[in-house]
């Protein structure tokens, strides 16, 4: 009014699995505001894991205002909004009245299982892979080798949102009203008022769904294999699009949504735009990516091809490993008071000089690339009766380093594509004897920067582009903060060697707790 414009931010909102956190970020990329909750889980029954659509909601609200609150700024500064949220989380709700057909079904969610044990062993899955080996045999084409290895998995949309259509009846697909959507897509929804069309993101539908074809359209092969209705599904879109504007009445000023994003927004937010460029996500579990340029990547060890993000006509891949027991192992072992607090785990690993030969196997969800075994089962090898907690702490953490170079050599081995730089992030990568040792083994320097919310920066920087508030992603690169550099340390070279019998002894226990449930 009198001719003076405020500074404006971008406000951006990460939804992970075990807490909701928003940050209000300025034109330098520092936060000037947070607000973060806990996510409830339920367990309705072993195996199951479920979250309420409508309290997250709450929780979403909840978390925007006090950010912004924190920050002292003013909802109408709010120049854009990101939404960063956790892969494979979906529910199905009514389209005309807005009510959830059911809870959200965690990406942990196991109630599929017997159904994609089924579909995995079937007559149809069998013929499938016989005529990708056949194609690959006739063409030659690693992609036809790839797809004939391709089985399903719990952590998939798929066949999860199949169990629930058929087991659930609650959901009623009919005339058009029900409405599939991950968290994202719920948020936009309830934001909107439900007055855009429900909307998705291209990295979610690739990720989710089209592993197959990779596709920038539903793949109607799969749909139609699992007998799910196309009517449900959101439009997919890219990941920097104008996705509507949240209604007045929930912050008392539209605020513009210009980023949906799943946790690939952490390679933005590492700014990792270049082929080549490696981050390393160690939270709840570990997600290892690597950018692989404007191609997918076509595993056999099991990488997942994915979009990173479409932004405008640009597309660009990453390939990913995941260890989904990175959080959790530490988690675990608190629960058993080991230690009481996670930032006690450094000091007690280094205040033994090994594990004392103990092996831990991170596998309370099985083993993700390169070994691909959902069966496998958790376990610690090589107890004796000197074994302290402290061996056990040590063995733990090491457990965590073992992943992430089994993966990165996964990953150098498949892509052939030479790793440029590699930033760390999720709230493990504070744990500095995790860090070091990663280092170690991976013979490269690791950075980690001063804010590991890099889902939630990514997302920032998506919808901050969108609007201009940022212009171009050399910009973003000058914004890049590290707050420490790792760099491959060996005494003597001595811990090379010392690992090289410790490595082989881990791999020996993975062996041995593999096809424990299968
Ligand atoms: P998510 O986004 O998947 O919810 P976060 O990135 O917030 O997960 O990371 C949370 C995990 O980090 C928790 O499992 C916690 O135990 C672990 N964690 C946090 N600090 C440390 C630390 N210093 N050492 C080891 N683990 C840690």
């Amino acid at each position: 009014r009198n001719g003076f414009r405020k500074e404006t931010f971008v406000l951006s909102v990460d939804v992970g699995t075990t807490s909701i956190r928003c940050h209000v970020y300025d034109k330098a990329a520092k936060i000037r505001g947070s607000c973060a909750r806990k996510m409830t889980l339920m367990y309705p029954e072993p195996g199951r894991v479920e979250l309420d659509p409508e309290e997250l909601w709450r929780e979403f609200v909840v978390v925007v205002k006090g950010a912004v609150n924190d920050s002292g700024l003013q909802m109408s500064q709010m120049e854009a909004l990101g939404i960063s949220t956790q892969r494979a989380t979906f529910t199905n709700w009514n389209r005309k009245t807005g009510e959830p057909f059911h809870n959200f079904i965690s990406w942990q969610d196991l109630r599929a299982a017997d159904l994609v044990r089924s579909w995995n062993s079937s007559f149809t899955m069998g013929a499938v892979h016989s005529v990708m080996k056949l194609l690959h045999f006739l063409t030659r084409q690693k992609r036809f080798l790839a797809a004939s290895l391709v089985v399903f998995s719990t952590q998939h949309v798929s066949l999860r949102l199949a169990w629930m259509l058929h087991n659930c009846p609650q959901v009623a697909v009919r005339e058009g009203n029900c409405c599939f959507g991950t968290i994202d897509t719920w948020l936009l929804y309830k934001l909107t008022k439900g007055k855009n069309r429900p909307s998705y993101t291209v990295c979610d539908g690739v990720s989710n769904f089209l592993c197959f074809f990779l596709k920038m359209c539903w793949s109607g092969f799969l749909c139609s294999l699992l007998s799910l209705p196309l009517s449900i599904f959101p439009i997919v879109q890219n990941t920097c699009h104008n996705f509507g504007s949240s209604d007045v009445s929930i912050f008392g000023v539209p605020i513009p949504i210009m980023c949906m994003a799943d946790q690939q927004a952490a390679m933005f937010g590492e700014c990792c735009f270049d082929t080549g460029d490696v981050k390393i996500t160690m939270g709840t579990g570990t997600f290892m990516d690597i950018n692989t340029g404007n191609k997918p990547h076509t595993s056999i060890a099991g990488l997942y091809p994915l979009v990173g993000w479409k932004i405008g006509s640009e597309v660009v891949y990453v390939a990913e490993g995941n260890a989904a027991d990175t959080g959790t192992a530490i988690k675990w072992a608190q629960e058993l008071e080991l230690f009481s607090d996670v930032r006690e785990t450094e000091a007690m690993a280094t205040s033994v000089e090994d594990s004392d030969g103990v092996c831990f196997v991170p596998s309370f969800s099985g083993l993700q690339a390169p070994l691909n075994d959902p069966g496998a089962c958790a376990s610690f090898m090589g107890l004796k009766p000197s074994t302290n907690k402290n061996h056990l702490v040590r063995a733990i953490l090491e457990s965590v380093a073992f992943r992430n170079k089994q993966l990165y050599d996964t990953m150098l081995r498949e892509t052939c594509i030479p790793i440029t730089k590699i930033r760390a992030d999720g709230g493990v990568c504070t744990n500095d004897f995790i860090m070091q040792l990663t280092t170690n083994l991976l013979g490269q320097s690791i950075s980690r920067p001063t804010h590991f919310d890099m889902s939630s920066l990514g997302a920032a920087f998506v919808a901050g582009l969108g609007v201009g508030f940022w212009t171009c992603k050399d910009d973003l690169k000058k914004l890049q903060s590290t707050e420490c550099l790792f760099q491959p340390r060996f005494k003597t070279g001595s811990v090379k060697d010392q690992y090289k019998s410790i490595l082989q002894s881990w791999e020996k226990a993975l062996q041995r707790s593999m096809h424990w449930y299968n």
